[in-house]
């Protein structure tokens, strides 16, 4: 027989490495709801994502690999608000009970959990049109911040650095390896890179938790830096500049993209999961310690100006770009099914 939604929730969900007990956690999995009691001079952070199949995963992804990212880009969001995670819920609607799916996934989640301290606590389990529907995965993370120390979008000023973590344009550059069979003579060190950039994302809490004080502003780059860098000077009312030349860019992803398409992808094509943040000058010597300290890498790739809109420079020139992040009902990036 089958299993019914009850077996799931138990067999893949409730029982499993994912449901591990946390310090503010009272109750978990199994009650109409989940009971948690929250620290004293702490504020929640709460975040939902959703990933739907054909949107923003592949039909045929690795469930382990999924169950990854399903979390990682929903953690993302918890660092760039300074928060540490506390747990997570978790909505699927599937077409059907595949175990060897269900069973990947879990452990997926279940690996990104423990290393995040962020279990599951609760959900809902249905199932999708048989025909039509494809997996929904929606997963909401509830993280916390001393009270008043959450980093938001909205807290850039004028003379402020304008930083990024690690490298950008990996993933969509690893999107395109999945996509298509043309390797471009990559190295398997390299693809295996940019696949790891696409699925699993590093994880940027400790980065955010150091930022609260130090950042003015922050946000993850999940549509593209070009994007996000404009929600940050939008809800700070500045303007930026880039310096084109500066943008931290990858071997793997020079191996596959055309020098001349670089500047675009990196800055539009999205999925990073990456810090972008803005720091006052005089805390950027205390920015390099801690994050020597902490083993990422930041680059700083402009500044924060009072002319309103973003403008890009490339070797001390003015450069025009037309790059627009991924919107949904926008563009036609369609993962499948045209
Ligand atoms: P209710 O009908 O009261 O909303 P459900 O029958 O949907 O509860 O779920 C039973 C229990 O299992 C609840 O504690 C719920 O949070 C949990 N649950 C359901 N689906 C999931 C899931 N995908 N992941 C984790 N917990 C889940
Ligand atoms: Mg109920």
């Amino acid at each position: 027989m089958p299993l019914n939604e009850f077996d799931i929730i138990s067999k893949y969900f409730a029982n499993t490495e994912l449901a591990f007990g946390a310090k503010e956690l009272v109750l978990g999995i199994g009650d109409d709801c989940a009971i948690f009691t929250p620290e004293p001079n702490e504020q929640l952070v709460v975040s939902m994502d959703m990933l739907v199949e054909g949107v923003h995963f592949l039909e045929n992804s690795d469930p382990t690999l999924l169950g990854q990212r399903s979390l990682l880009v929903n953690l993302s969001d918890l660092a760039a608000m300074g928060a540490r995670p506390l747990f997570f819920t978790l909505a699927v609607s599937l077409p059907e009970v595949d175990e060897r799916w269900l069973e990947g996934f879990s452990k997926g989640l279940a690996t990104v959990a423990r290393a995040n301290s962020c279990p599951l606590v609760g959900g809902d389990t249905t199932s999708s049109h048989p025909k039509r529907g494809g997996r929904t995965l929606c997963i909401q993370v509830h993280g916390a911040v001393p009270k008043g120390k959450a980093l938001t979008r909205g807290g850039a000023q004028v003379g402020d650095s304008v930083y990024v973590s690690g490298t950008i344009g990996d993933s969509a550059a690893g999107l395109q390896l999945l996509q298509g069979p043309d390797t471009r003579g990559l190295s398997d060190q390299q693809q295996e890179f940019l696949h790891c950039a696409f699925y699993q994302p590093e994880s940027r809490i400790s980065l955010g938790i150091a930022l609260r004080e130090l950042a003015s502003a922050a946000i993850d780059i999940s549509d593209g830096l070009a994007s996000d860098l404009g929600h940050i000077i939008a809800s700070s009312r500045v303007g930026a500049s880039v310096d084109t030349d500066r943008l931290p860019i990858s071997e793997a992803f020079k191996a596959m993209v055309p020098e001349e398409a670089r500047t675009e992808i990196a800055l539009g094509g999205g999925d990073d999961y990456e810090l972008c943040f803005t720091i006052a000058p005089r805390h950027e010597e205390a920015l390099r310690k801690r994050c020597s300290q902490l083993g990422v890498t930041v680059t700083r790739i402009g500044q924060i100006d009072l002319e309103p809109g973003l403008r890009w420079k490339k070797q001390g020139e003015e450069l025009k770009l037309d790059i627009k992040g991924y919107r949904h009902f926008e563009a036609a990036r369609r993962l499948v099914n045209g």
